[in-house]
């Protein structure tokens, strides 16, 4: 039996004939660039975030792009982020001639590190940069705390984790200054494509954005500004505003899911024999209903890469997210970091695995998972010290 990592056909079968008729509507229209659709859209994906404003974009990383461009964040800047994400985090900082500076991350949420910020800032820096990775809420009340008392931005990048929520319930995305989401397909709430969408409370820096995302055009062929083309495509909004509505259920089918491989797990044995680790929710016990939407279900697992050879032998879809720290990648070795300065990210980009925990997956199919990895344990004992 195959299990792969996401099954898209699972998602869109149930609403396929939704989802045509939507598509039907836009081509019907003829209005294929922003309107009502998009409106639409921005409207909805603000208030699910907490936000006053959203702004649709055409990827999660044009998201980060214009929100850093809209902050005026450009040459000689230096931003705070964190070595562990997706390339776009840091691809759009040095883009924009700015500087990522890089901080180590929590072992347990794989998330930046409050503590290690302050030590990271000078003269330069401008903006916080942190990353709400696998669908849990980075630590943002010390965020918070620092950037007020320096004077700094803060980009939320949520690209995995849209509804997620920190201790009292507030939302990711709507905690910072802006909050970027992208909708690529394999996020929780994805479109046929590329998309993406900036959130964000302040009336000032959501126009700026605006204008930026139609080349900085206002009104339309005057600038001021050098902006680009930042549109999120109408067909991919009309798309979007009905998966919007099953958003709150496949959440709930994810963290019942995480629940599931928890028990599972628990009852192999393998945490104690192999010493495997499972993805920690730390705000569950606070009251918060969206506490981690387990965009990625990431465990700890000694021998990652033969466990994942094995595993993907037996038909089972698991991914690295991500083997090369950003201070490890080729393009950024200007940077002038080096190997050993942040062991947390090493480490998490050689221990972990993610498997498959997308909203249809069975529990028999979830029960397939862990029994085929307690026999790679079975037949690769682990001893305790590595
Ligand atoms: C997916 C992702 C992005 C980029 O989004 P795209 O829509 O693919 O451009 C940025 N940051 C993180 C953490 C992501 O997971």
């Amino acid at each position: 039996m195959g299990i792969p990592l996401l099954d898209l056909h699972a998602q869109h079968g149930p609403i396929h004939d939704e989802i045509l008729k939507a598509l039907d509507q836009t081509l019907r229209s003829q209005a294929f660039i922003l309107g009502p659709e998009v409106n639409r859209l921005e409207e909805s994906v603000a208030a699910y975030s907490q936000s006053y404003f959203g702004i649709g974009v055409s990827s999660g990383t044009d998201a980060l792009l214009v929100a850093l461009m809209a902050l005026g964040i450009g040459h000689g800047d230096e931003v705070i982020t964190t070595p562990y994400s997706f390339f776009a985090t840091a691809g759009a900082i040095v883009r924009l001639g700015a500087k990522p500076v890089l901080v180590d991350i929590d072992p347990v949420t794989y998330n930046l590190n409050p503590d290690n910020i302050e030590a990271a800032i000078t003269g330069r820096t401008r903006a916080i940069l942190p990353v709400h990775l696998y669908g849990q809420c980075a630590d943002m009340n010390p965020v918070l705390r620092i950037a007020t008392e320096y004077g700094l931005k803060i980009i939320e990048d949520g690209a995995q984790a849209i509804g997620a929520e920190y201790v009292d319930g507030r939302r990711v995305c709507s905690i910072g200054t802006v909050g970027c989401l992208s909708f690529f397909p394999s996020k929780n709430l994805g479109a046929l494509g590329d998309g993406g969408m900036v959130v964000t409370s302040d009336p000032e820096l959501a126009d700026r954005i605006r204008v930026l995302r139609v080349h900085g055009g206002k009104p339309k062929y005057h600038h001021r500004v050098v902006g680009g083309n930042f549109r999120l495509d109408t067909i991919q909004a009309a798309v979007l505003n009905v998966k919007l509505n099953y958003l709150d259920a496949w959440t709930r089918r994810r963290q019942d899911n995480a629940r599931r491989y928890e028990e599972l797990f628990a009852s192999s044995g393998l945490l104690e024999r192999s010493g495997l680790g499972l993805p920690e929710a730390v705000y569950r016990s606070s009251g918060v209903a969206h506490y981690h939407i387990y965009n990625q279900f990431v465990i700890r697992a000694p021998r990652r890469d033969q466990l994942m050879a094995f595993l993907k032998g037996e038909g089972i879809g698991t991914e690295v997210y991500y083997p090369v720290p950003f201070h490890l990648q080729d393009c950024f070795r200007t940077l002038g970091y080096r190997q050993g300065d942040f062991p947390e990210a090493e480490r998490a980009a050689v221990e972990t695995l993610a498997l498959p925990i997308y909203p249809e997956l069975e529990a028999d199919q979830q029960a397939a998972v862990v029994n085929s990895i307690a026999r790679f344990y079975a037949a690769h004992p682990v001893s305790q010290k590595n």
